[in-house]
């Protein structure tokens, strides 16, 4: 229902002259150039009564106001189900609609807390747009402290969904509908599965011109390049034209003050580029750090020591850790194949061969990732962040039902 043309020509009519980044060089940052020229002039042209309240969900919310809808996905039976909480600000003025999700992995806390930080401290009265933020989209799974939904399915791996389909392709049918489409820009909020943990981050399809700008929005964060997996939220919502990232930070079952901070600056500056609401807060380094990356993984399974932590810095060559074999006491080292930063890493556990270990990224200009990724695609070579997008593929699958095999990973 919207081009993506008309979300960039929404976005810059509705941005503020001041930038959180404080770009220096503007040109490099299409979404910014007008905002110096055109600051909220366009919501204060707007008569009042013509000033809409929010519907969504069969709810309404007034301008300038904070609201709770429902959404109800019917994951059981109808007299049973329990309604999904969705907080909306609704801001006086109009502006860009940002939407939120957090555990659509049921398992992933640190989304949840975020969501809850953000959205408490929005001041409607003074908005100009509007957040919509779903801080528990699996609220089944949350239930359980569970990844999945209760068939066992990764319900991000079944958007856009449909409406004849499995219980999961429902859902995903469901929250795509009725709440997705209402989004002009999406930050899905995720963190490392399965044992893991990331540094916070962005990931985004850096191919696409419109998520490749909305990526430079989040002040000094780590981004990274990746199509998504299909069936994955951001990936289905960029698909119809909405510019969507996953914020990845912290592991499951965890709640990191840490990450959590840091991924609410980064969607507090956002929202301030965006011109939705101003941020009280400042980055140290402003601008985002792009990253080219690719997974390390161990050549013999066992017990994984880990020699070095999330954000240090390594070289080639550098032993980041060791396997050992705990019956003949045999083992390996993993070392560094280039010098880097790890990105994301895995917990001290029991893995098996092949096991995705280490995460290292190379800082890289951000065009240049981009055309990598370009590059990469016209090649037909499969992107070197397709790994770091869904990296447990071969060493942590999960049987479904009916007894297939389901990838899963941290997207
Ligand atoms: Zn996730």
């Amino acid at each position: 229902m919207r081009n993506a043309l008309s979300l960039a020509l929404c976005l810059t009519s509705f941005a503020t002259p001041l930038s959180a980044t404080e770009l220096a060089d503007e040109d490099d940052v299409s979404l910014a150039v007008p905002a110096l020229e055109q600051p909220v002039a366009v919501s204060d042209a707007i008569p009042l009564e013509l000033r809409g309240a929010l519907e969504l969900l069969g709810g309404e919310v007034l301008p300038g106001e904070f609201g709770t809808l429902y959404w109800r996905p019917v994951q059981s039976f109808q007299s049973i189900d329990t309604p999904v909480p969705v907080l909306v600000a609704h801001g006086e003025s109009p502006g860009p609609r940002v939407c939120l999700t957090a555990a659509i992995h049921g398992d992933e806390l640190n989304g949840i807390e975020m969501v809850r930080r953000l959205m408490y401290q929005l001041e409607p009265a003074s908005m100009s747009g509007t957040v919509i933020g779903i801080p528990i989209v699996n609220l089944d799974g949350f239930r359980r402290s569970s990844r999945y939904l209760s068939d066992r399915r990764d319900l991000n791996r079944h958007f856009p969904g449909s409406p004849t389909g499995s219980a999961a392709d429902r859902t995903g049918h469901s929250l795509f509908n009725q709440v997705i489409r209402q989004c002009q820009f999406l930050v899905d909020l995720h963190t490392g599965s399965l044992q893991r943990t990331n540094l916070p981050q962005i990931r985004g399809n850096l191919k696409d011109e419109h998520v490749f700008d909305f990526s430079r929005q989040f002040g000094g964060i780590t981004v990274l390049h990746g199509v998504g997996a299909k069936g994955t939220l951001r990936r289905a919502a960029n698909d119809v034209g909405i510019p969507a990232v996953t914020m990845e930070a912290g592991g499951p079952h965890q709640l990191d003050e840490q990450a959590v901070d840091a991924g609410v600056q980064s969607i507090e500056t956002l929202l301030e580029n965006l011109g939705i609401q101003k941020s009280k807060r400042f980055w140290s380094a402003p601008q985002p750090v792009f990253y080219q990356s690719d997974w390390v993984r161990a050549n013999q399974g066992g017990i994984l020591m880990s020699k070095v932590k999330l954000g240090d810095k390594v070289r080639e060559g550098q032993v980041l850790g060791s396997v050992i074999d705990p019956v003949t006491n045999s083992g390996s080292a993993i070392l560094a194949p280039f010098d880097g930063k790890i990105l994301g890493i895995a917990f001290n556990q029991v893995v098996q061969t092949g096991f995705a270990t280490h995460h290292i990224g190379v800082e890289k200009a951000a065009q240049a990732v981009q055309e990598d990724a370009i590059e990469r695609d016209l090649t037909l070579q499969p992107p070197a962040a397709t790994l770091s997008d869904c990296v447990a593929q071969s060493s942590a699958e999960t049987e479904t039902q009916e007894g297939s095999r389901e990838a899963t990973s941290e997207c």
